[in-house]
């Protein structure tokens, strides 16, 4: 039998957790002599852009497919169909699990917060059980007090007359705290109470972020938060090779091209991520304020929709995709402003040298490359956990700028004008750019020989050599 240390990988659906969690085992099998299997679990035939990442992996990490679930509820949360479909994959992972384990030295199942129910079945093989958190430490540090916050609160968190204090970072009205705990009644609650319950069983937790982001709260989360279970930062980790828009000739994305005329640092991009959707009324504030700001812009949009958190197109028609943007507003902006539709390859965008700020919702995976790329940040959160993103960076780590809302909760243009001029233009701008420097060589450095997050994954590598003792 292979004597190589064999880990299995469980991403629940969704590509927001597929990229990380695959990105760790490239730099896992990279740098130290490991093998991994992804195993994916599934509601029906594997998507293309699953595909695409997949296909792209170094020949020590395999993959494979769990027969799909089916017979999912209509009309629910997101989550509550992520929840659904990682409960009925736990047989398949058992004959997955078993197969791989009687072929190879597995070691570990690494799962992140929707697969957690998988630690009964890595315990049933003797495997080490680590979370992945694709969220920040502070998100952690707030999983971690979650058990005491729900034995002292009787009622929604919504209602809490208090803010709740995040151990080694800021405090959050109820109302901000993560999607997941904003209805406890409901089973997706339940199942992220129970995380936190048994965050003290596992073997090590694998966090999407760096100690000079957030050193104070993974101190805090080592000194006594996490008791003995070690956390490990090991990001900034972002997808290293994206494949949606080629770098050069002709299938470039048309915005790249547009980009490459641009003055440097001169472009805010507005972005809200794989799913965030605004209003019709908030579109026009926001066309209104860009407009307003005089600043060249490029808009990922999508059509209105009432839900912060629907992907899809719906009220507009396939010939005029673009209707419900205010009447004029294409032509009067068309020398500095570009529009693309639904989706554009963010992270090139990002690393282009016209971009200078960033527009973004928050969601982590979005922060992180703003990062990355050294870009200052507005925050406009929408939904999942990133209005404690948004608090964070802007009260906590100086990285963005907050919009303020009116007394309908609707961002208006004169504030949107206001809030851009001041990124572009600004004192405050200024700042946060500085800062926003400095951090970008600090998450290279980070990920490089002898960085911090490199020596998480040394100090992982070395617990997976050693293997289980159970
Ligand atoms: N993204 C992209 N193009 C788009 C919108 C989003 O490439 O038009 C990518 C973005 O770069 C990021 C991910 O989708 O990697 C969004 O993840 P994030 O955690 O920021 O937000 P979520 O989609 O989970 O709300």
């Amino acid at each position: 039998m292979e004597k190589t240390p064999h880990i299995a990988i469980l991403p629940s659906p969704g590509m927001g957790h597929l990229i990380p969690m695959a990105e760790f085992a490239k730099r896992l099998v990279q740098h130290h002599h490991i093998i991994a299997t992804i195993i994916i679990p599934t509601s029906g035939p594997p998507t293309k852009a699953q595909q695409t990442v997949l296909e792209s992996l170094p020949p020590n990490i395999h993959h494979m497919f769990l027969s799909p679930v089916t017979e999912l509820p209509e009309n629910v949360r997101p989550e509550i169909i992520i929840s659904r479909v990682m409960q009925g994959s736990l047989s398949s992972l058992r004959d997955a699990l078993s197969c791989l384990k009687s072929k190879t030295n597995l070691v570990a199942l690494v799962f992140d917060m929707f697969g957690h129910d998988s630690m009964e079945v890595a315990k049933e093989f003797s495997l080490y059980s680590f979370l992945f958190f694709p969220m920040s430490a502070m998100a952690l540090s707030f999983t971690f007090i979650l058990q005491k916050l729900d034995e002292e609160t009787s009622g929604e968190y919504k209602d809490l007359p208090h803010p709740v204090q995040v151990p080694g970072s800021v405090s959050f009205h109820g109302y901000e705290l993560m999607a997941p705990v904003q209805v406890r009644t409901d089973e997706v609650y339940k199942g992220y109470l129970l995380l936190s319950k048994r965050l003290s069983l596992l073997d090590g937790i694998l966090v999407n972020s760096f100690e000079e982001l957030e050193g104070e709260t993974f101190r805090v989360l080592r000194g006594k938060i996490a008791g003995q279970t070690p956390v490990y930062p090991i990001g900034p980790l972002i997808q290293s090779d994206p494949k949606n828009g080629s770098d050069t000739g002709s299938d470039r994305h048309e915005c790249l091209k547009w980009l490459d005329d641009q003055p440097s640092g001169s472009v805010v991009l507005v972005s809200f991520g794989s799913g965030g959707t605004l209003s019709l009324e908030q579109i026009h504030e926001l066309a209104h304020g860009l407009e307003m700001s005089n600043h060249r812009f490029l808009w990922i949009v999508r059509s209105p929709n009432k839900a912060s958190n629907a992907s899809f197109f719906t009220g507009a028609s396939q010939n005029d995709p673009l209707g419900f943007l205010p009447e004029g507003f294409l032509a009067r902006t068309v020398k500095r402003g570009f529009i693309v539709p639904s989706w554009a390859p963010q992270i090139k965008i990002l690393s282009h040298e016209a971009i200078g700020g960033f527009l973004t919702h928050c969601g982590w995976n979005s922060t992180l490359e703003s990062i990355v790329h050294g870009v200052p940040m507005i925050a406009w959160p929408l939904y999942a956990e990133q209005y404690m993103n948004a608090r964070m960076m802007t009260e906590a780590l100086d990285l963005a700028l907050r919009l303020k809302t009116d007394e309908n909760g609707l961002y208006r243009k004169e504030e949107i004008e206001k809030v851009v001029k001041e990124l572009m233009e600004g004192n405050e701008g200024k700042k946060i750019s500085k800062r926003l420097k400095e951090l970008k060589s600090a998450a290279m450095k980070a990920l490089s020989d002898g960085g911090s997050s490199m020596e998480s994954l040394s100090k992982i590598a070395l617990q997976l050599k050693k293997g289980p003792s159970l």
